[in-house]
């Protein structure tokens, strides 16, 4: 009898394998001792065997690492998994200290004064000042325009437009930006499309097969996943790694700890997990919230009555932990609603095991002005909650319960 023929054959090439499998093996380096975990590589420097290697390392003639503001191997570790992740289009990765560090090096290693930016006006608060408040005092003019109107990017763009940046789903909104248009227009320009792609994930969403030059993430959150570290990657082709990031990541130095490093390495590991259940419960959690008599309205991209909700098919896979929600009233009744939860925590961070709840009007976008802040839809009964990894009928139990407290 023949032996058993396997049903799939598989390759020993990192890239052919489902996005678990490269998340759990992906990019490893291992030591001589042939350690199962990767290794923690806690050095500043390298030794050199003599005289004419250091000179021929300088020379970038002998592969190997020289210093770990320029590259260590457990950073590179990070960078190879999270590449072979985003899969074609991620020629390169690599690693900063955070998103913000990773935000303003995609943002500043390519443009100069006389450039010009474009950007979706719904953003991070920090993004937004680099591009709002950063940007121009370097020379770099910038527009904030309607991320969700293919036109209003059209329209914005000027002879020396270089960057189009953009965040989908966007903070706390989850207002999205059709990525594949947007990068049309961009190219179209002569300009290199930005995708902060912090709030879909790098499993829900992969930007650059829709069209995006650059990825960015705050590993921060999701790839954490866990609130201990901060951290951030940016995704490039090696072009543009040899052209703008690879001097400016070297010079200026964001780069990461890679004791967060390895941190975020292991992370990456179990976000399919995570990820998968925690979605399952802001699904759950949406749908409940919505019938609640006291929800005035409920953003989830995996909703049918997200008002962008076929695009959201398009070019996700999934809603997300991120739920959004309008609660009868203002701010009175929100802080009352997040006073009285008795397992989600209030914190302005997202993506930990924990359930986090923020409302944006007084902390994450406090700084806008109140004009702004009604332009982007973010009124003072709304709530962005963050679905932690506890059991689902705990946390809408505590969601009910509060709600009746901040009623009563
Ligand atoms: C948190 C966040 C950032 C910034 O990341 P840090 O790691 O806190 O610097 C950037 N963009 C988005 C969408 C974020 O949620």
């Amino acid at each position: 009898m023949p032996a058993n023929k396997p049903k799939k054959s598989v390759s020993a090439d990192p890239a052919s394998w489902a996005p678990e499998t490269r998340l759990v093996h992906g990019g490893v380096l291992r030591s001589q001792f042939g350690e199962t975990s990767e290794a923690l590589f806690l050095t500043q420097g390298y030794v050199y065997n003599s005289a004419e290697q250091a000179e021929a390392r300088f020379k970038n003639e002998d592969p190997g690492y020289q210093y770990s503001r320029f590259a260590n191997p457990t950073v590179s570790m990070l960078e190879e998994r999270i590449r072979l992740l985003e899969g074609p289009g991620a020629e390169e990765a690599r690693g900063t200290a955070t998103g913000m560090a990773a935000v303003t090096a995609a943002i500043l290693s390519c443009l100069s004064a006389g450039d010009h930016i474009v950007s979706a006006r719904a953003l991070f608060g920090s993004c937004r000042y680099i591009v709002e408040d950063l940007c121009p005092r370097f020379g770099i003019a910038s527009t904030l325009v309607d991320g969700r109107d293919p036109s209003a990017w059209q329209a914005a763009v000027r002879p020396n437009t270089k960057a189009f940046f953009l965040e989908t789903p966007a903070n706390p909104t989850l207002e999205l930006v059709d990525i594949a248009e947007v990068a049309k227009i961009a190219h179209a320009a002569g300009a290199k499309l930005i995708v902060d792609n912090v709030f879909a994930t790098p499993l829900l969403q992969r930007p650059m097969q829709h069209g995006a030059d650059i990825v960015v993430y705050s590993a921060t959150k999701h790839i954490d996943g866990q609130g201990r570290c901060l951290g951030g990657l940016v995704l490039c082709s090696a072009q543009f790694l040899k052209d703008h990031l690879q001097d400016y990541i070297r010079q200026t130095g964001p780069s990461i700890s890679p004791f967060n490093a390895w941190v975020m390495l292991k992370g990456l590991e179990t976000l399919p997990v995570r990820v998968k259940a925690q979605c399952e419960s802001a699904a759950v959690i949406a749908d409940a919230l919505a019938a609640h008599e006291r929800i005035a309205k409920v953003l989830y991209p995996a909703r049918t009555d997200h008002p962008q909700h076929e695009l959201a098919k398009r070019q996700m896979s999934g809603g997300g932990q991120i739920v959004t929600f309008n609660i009868d009233g203002g701010k009175r009744e929100a802080f009352r609603f997040l006073n009285a939860l008795k397992i989600a925590k209030i914190s302005n961070n997202l993506g930990d095991a924990k359930s986090l709840v923020t409302h944006p009007a007084t902390t994450t976008h406090q700084r806008l002005k109140p004009e702004a802040r009604a332009e982007l839809g973010i009124g003072d009964g709304m709530v962005r909650l963050s679905v932690g990894l506890e059991a689902v009928d705990d946390l809408v139990a505590d969601l009910e319960g509060a709600l009746s407290a901040a009623f009563a």
